[in-house]
């Protein structure tokens, strides 16, 4: 069984902790693009972890996980989320941590660069997490990086090094005016950083084509949602990879494997990090409260997110972006305090209803929502773990979802721990 789980729509959906329920299926969980821009929050009976760059299988240890080659990895970020989980009990080897040998390295000066853009831009700022993720893509783009099997050859890094320093001086020192990146700092930094991971570094091809054709199962574990993608997304408030299920086989370093399954996971309302248009967006006391309910605040960054009641138009566009088989509806729980459920069911644009989600940026910022309210089902639906469970306005609420989307809702999601959770099918 190869299975893709991704975001419908603009991450934090809750990606991270269907992976860590269902990963008990499956033997192996690869990440396949973006780096450590977006965060996943996992809670289960081990604690509570937070995941930037690891797969979300890390927390089983049965479970073999991988990062693949459509990633970018800040090497010290890494370090430092080793450590963390290290700390909290979880046992990391290389025995069930593989770094794909293809997979891109995100160095000091692709933060630097980050940083330099985003503050040159002041007022017209992204919203980049300044992590240096669009600056390490560009630069793979250009074939101006290190991947991660260039440490398996510690005789011609530095001169690898001194040859992209000398480039990336041309725009950090004679660019921005910053002081130019050092070649001795940079290898010293890949001494720190870079060389303890050297035993991890594998051709993770040749390792998931041996598991697959012996019957593995395979999570493609997507960070960051549809409206996050580079090409369909809302560019150019994207991340700078491909957030889609289509790409998850390339991205895996399987480019010919075949998807058994694409889950999409959906929140039963929707939140938004950084900056862009954000059509379906509450304001006020409404979004304040919804906000406190689902703790929406950022996993990587602590940032307040954005907040707003379900989007039909953006979620059916995501939906179908990702190729759901199935979609798993999740924080369903926060909606219990409203009287009244806000739900977007279309898009005004020009004086027109719109229901396909705009590919333009110009009409996405003229858009205007289309609200309209469900009966509330004030009730704490914590501990349902069948559909019986429910009240009728919160199976009314479900349906009304998976018909608007045109997916079957195969789980409903009921709190942050691993078991708070309804299969339907
Ligand atoms: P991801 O990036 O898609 O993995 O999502 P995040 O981890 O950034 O954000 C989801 C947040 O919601 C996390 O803090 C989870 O612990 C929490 N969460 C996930 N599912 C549920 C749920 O069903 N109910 C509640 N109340 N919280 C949930
Ligand atoms: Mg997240």
């Amino acid at each position: 069984m190869l299975t893709s789980i991704v975001g419908t729509n603009w991450g934090d959906e809750g990606k991270g902790r269907m992976v860590d329920l269902l990963s008990e299926e499956y033997d192996i969980v690869v990440r396949y693009q973006g780096g450590n821009n977006a965060g996943h929050t996992v809670v289960n009976d081990r604690g509570k972890f937070i995941l930037n760059l690891l797969p979300s299988g890390i927390l089983r240890p049965e479970t073999a996980n991988i990062l693949g080659p459509g990633m970018v990895v800040d090497l010290e970020h890494l370090t430092k989320e080793t450590a963390k989980l290290r700390e909290g009990g979880i046992d990391i080897t290389p025995g069930h941590l593989i770094l794909s040998s293809r997979a891109v390295i995100c160095m000091p000066y692709h933060r630097l660069l980050d940083q330099l853009e985003e503050d040159r831009l002041g007022d017209k700022k992204f919203g980049s997490t300044r992590r240096g993720i669009s600056p390490v893509y560009a630069d793979k783009y250009m074939k101006k990086t290190l991947r991660m099997g260039d440490l398996l050859h510690p005789e011609s890094l530095r001169g690898k090094v001194e040859g992209i320093v000398e480039w990336k001086n041309l725009t950090v020192e004679k660019g921005y005016g910053h002081s130019p990146v050092e070649v001795e700092e940079i290898m010293a930094w890949l001494e720190e950083f870079a060389m303890p991971f050297v035993p991890y570094i594998r051709d993770t091809t040749v390792y998931l084509r041996n598991a697959i054709a012996s019957g593995k199962s395979v999570i493609f574990e997507a960070q960051l949602g549809a409206l996050r993608d580079v090409d369909f997304g809302i560019v150019p408030y994207t991340s700078a990879s491909t957030t889609l299920a289509s790409y998850a086989p390339t991205g895996a370093g399987v480019p010919f494997a075949k998807l058994d399954r694409v889950v999409g996971i959906m929140k039963a309302y929707s939140s938004c990090v950084g900056e862009g248009p954000f059509t379906c967006e509450l304001f006020g006391e409404e979004a304040h409260a919804l906000r406190e309910a689902g703790g929406e605040y950022g996993a990587a960054t602590g940032r307040p997110r954005r907040v707003g009641g379900f989007d039909v138009v953006a979620s059916r566009y995501g939906t179908l972006m990702q190729g759901c088989s199935s979609i798993a509806l999740t924080k369903l729980d926060v909606l219990s305090y409203m009287e009244k459920i806000p739900v977007c069911v279309a898009y005004e644009l020009n004086g027109e209803r719109i229901d396909e989600f705009p590919s333009e940026i110009d009409d996405l910022n003229a858009a205007k929502p289309v609200y309209e309210y469900l009966p509330g089902f004030h009730a704490d639906i914590s501990k349902a773990r069948t559909m019986d469970d429910l009240p009728k306005e919160a199976v009314d609420y479900i349906r009304f979802v998976e018909k608007a989307v045109g997916c079957p809702i195969q789980y409903v999601s009921v709190g942050a721990e691993r078991e708070a959770y309804i299969k339907l099918f």
